[in-house]
């Protein structure tokens, strides 16, 4: 099969001919029809995080067809999505708890196990979701990752109605339709200058857009991080009420620099989100027809990944890139 593969962290990413997966007792072989590009790729295959498993095919938004199941509930024909979280053991203790996204044990897509970009790929069935049937393949890939950890993020806001969001990519143009559905007042901030950017915002309900060094009309109840960028940190933090929530989405962050406390006092939190439980995949995909959340996508053919990710990179992509591999 055809597959885009990475040798090591920053090493070379090139489309090679790989032996078909097999799959093992759980598991299902997928035809991939779409895999979705997330800029936690572009930090797999730049170095940037650097425990996976090479050489692996990046890729964790997959929308595919079972072709072959040896066990698990999944049958032969049907259409499901892997996410990001790929394996978990089931026993520890973040497992029993409901905080399976910080599984020890846990393995990801594209990462540690051989992930999407590429004509078939292998899944644990119990980490496989079935794709609503209104979505096209390429319109599902995004909801896998940057739809599915946004929303989990958006999950640690609470009530807020006043939501910043920094960073108006694929995660946050998923996440604004959502917010806005349930009747929040989405703030986005974009690097400097980013007229494009500010305008795809508004087009999505975004009630004012700006440049992230810019203080917005009012304070925020929250806000949610998706740039890479740590200075957005202590940026947000001033720009969020006592008792608001600064939430960081993504994997992958750049040094935050140092603040004054009081910018923290008053009962303000700075968290992060790891990863995704499927109860939050099951919930997203269930969610998603009734907002209805529509993806705006960009298409590559496979062995044009690798252009995907460096637009990605570059801030050339309006919502979500999108590998469609049949
Ligand atoms: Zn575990
Ligand atoms: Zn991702």
């Amino acid at each position: 099969m055809r597959a885009m593969q990475l040798t090591e962290p920053g090493g070379a990413f090139r489309l090679v001919d790989l032996p078909k997966p097999r799959p093992a007792a759980g598991e299902v072989l997928l035809a991939v029809h779409a895999c979705g590009v997330c800029r936690t790729d572009l930090h797999v295959v730049d170095g940037d995080i650097v425990d996976g498993r090479y050489p692996v095919v990046p890729g964790h938004q997959i929308v595919g067809v079972v072709e072959e199941a040896r066990g698990g509930d999944l049958e032969t024909g049907q259409r499901v999505g892997v996410p990001w979280l790929g394996h978990t053991c089931g026993l520890c203790g973040f497992c029993l708890a409901g905080q399976e996204n910080l599984c020890d044990s846990a393995e990801f897509t594209g990462y540690h196990r051989q992930g999407g970009f590429a004509e078939y790929a292998v899944a644990d069935a119990r980490f496989c979701f079935p794709i609503p049937e209104s979505y096209p393949d390429v319109q599902a890939a995004p909801l896998l990752c940057a739809g599915l950890i946004g929303y989990r993020a958006l999950g640690m806001v609470g009530d807020a109605g006043q939501l910043g969001f920094y960073g108006f990519g694929n995660a946050a143009h998923i996440l604004a339709q959502i917010a806005v559905w349930e009747g929040r007042e989405v703030y986005a901030f974009t690097r400097p200058g980013d007229v494009a950017g500010q305008r795809f915002a508004r087009g999505l309900g975004a009630v004012w857009t700006g440049d992230a060094s810019v203080r917005p009309p009012c304070a925020l109840d929250a806000a949610i991080i998706f740039a890479p960028d740590g200075a957005l940190v202590p940026s947000a933090l001033k720009h969020v009420r006592k008792g608001g929530v600064v939430v960081c989405a993504g994997i992958h962050m750049s040094d935050i620099p140092s603040f004054p406390y009081a910018d923290l006092w008053g009962e303000r939190i700075i968290r992060s989100v790891a990863n995704l439980t499927r109860e939050d995949g099951l919930r997203l995909l269930e969610v998603a027809p009734r907002v209805p959340i529509r993806t705006e996508v960009q298409v590559y053919p496979l062995e044009r990944t690798a252009d995907a990710l460096d637009d990605l990179r570059e801030g050339r992509v309006e919502g979500g890139a999108v590998v469609q591999v049949r």
